[in-house]
């Protein structure tokens, strides 16, 4: 009878903490105050381990940069929802758990491009991201840093920390089955030049553009972000990378995002990884990187410190 009476005790026990575990798994996904914009301390140090134990093979040849795909079959409608979530040296941005969890939820893949210094940052979020099957992970510059302005080894640095601190924090995840590194890159500001990509591309880095950006200024207004979500909805097309940004710095991307994903499902469009869309076609290459013309993001060289990074002096990696 002792034993018997144990035995369901044991039981019970086991039961709550499996149930109190999983419900704090769910919690743990809900925002919360740290996911805000500058809630988090702003450390601009270096990461513990400056170049990753993991290096990628250098690509074959120089590809430029890949702002869309044309896919091979024109009966498929897909494309790829992207987001960044950049971090200048100078100030911590924030996490959008809405746009997170709202992908998460509706089980829709994305591809994050994420600063080295946010992931840091935003290491909890990281960790926990890097166990939806739904999300890839790719590298977004360590701070920021204008590919077009960074000096060769600010620009190795500014590629490498990032690479390092995803393997640091994969490795404190303990999740072997994720990618070690992330092979993909996006070029803070859209900005580049021919030596940066060649750079990039020796690291093992594909340069991932998009053909349509789709926050054009503040979707916090539900009219707004419906009126702005037509518009990115005619600019998709099958093969389309599309950027948008996790980090709290444009407002209202949830309003912006649930229209166009309603929008596109509705015209009979899936959404794929950036690295599946790349098997889909053959990508669209440019020697320029831009918002929607050459040249048009230039003036943005001047607004964000010496070279993007926010900082008066020169990243250099040191
Ligand atoms: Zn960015």
């Amino acid at each position: 009878m002792m034993k018997t009476v144990k035995f369901f005790a044991v039981l019970v026990i086991l039961a709550m903490t499996f149930t109190s575990s999983h419900a704090q798994d769910n919690n743990d996904w809900a925002k919360d105050k740290l996911d805000a914009r500058k809630a988090l301390p702003n450390v601009t140090d270096s990461p513990s381990r400056k170049v990753p134990l993991k290096s990628l093979a250098p690509l074959e040849k120089s590809e430029g940069i890949i702002r869309r795909v044309n896919l091979y079959d024109d009966e498929i409608k897909a494309c790829a929802l992207t987001f960044d979530m950049c971090e200048l040296d100078t100030v911590t941005t924030g996490c959008d758990m809405d746009v997170i969890n709202f992908l998460r939820e509706k089980n829709i893949p994305a591809t994050l491009f994420m600063g080295g210094k946010w992931m840091r940052t935003h290491a909890r979020r990281v960790k926990q991201i890097m166990t939806a099957k739904n999300f890839e992970i790719a590298n977004h510059n360590w701070s920021h840093g204008n590919c077009a302005l960074l000096s060769p080894e600010g620009l190795k640095a500014q590629v490498l920390w990032t690479q390092s601190e995803y393997e640091l924090l994969r490795e404190e995840a303990g999740l072997d089955d994720v990618q070690p590194v992330p092979s993909l890159f996006r070029l803070p500001y859209g900005r580049s030049s021919e030596s940066a990509v060649k750079t990039i591309n020796e690291l093992g880095l594909r340069v991932i553009q998009w053909d349509v950006a789709a926050e054009a200024g503040d979707n916090s207004n539900i009219k707004r972000a419906k009126k702005s979500a037509v518009r990115v909805a005619n600019m998709t097309k099958p093969g389309s990378i599309l950027l948008f940004h996790a980090n709290l710095v444009p407002k209202g991307t949830i309003n912006l995002l649930r229209e166009v994903v309603s929008i596109l499902q509705a015209k009979g469009y899936e959404f794929v990884k950036v690295s599946e869309l790349l098997e889909m076609g053959e990508p669209e290459v440019t020697r320029d990187g831009y918002f929607t013309k050459p040249g048009d993001n230039r003036a943005l060289d001047k607004k964000f410190g010496i070279d993007g990074t926010g900082r008066k002096t020169r990243f250099t990696g040191e």
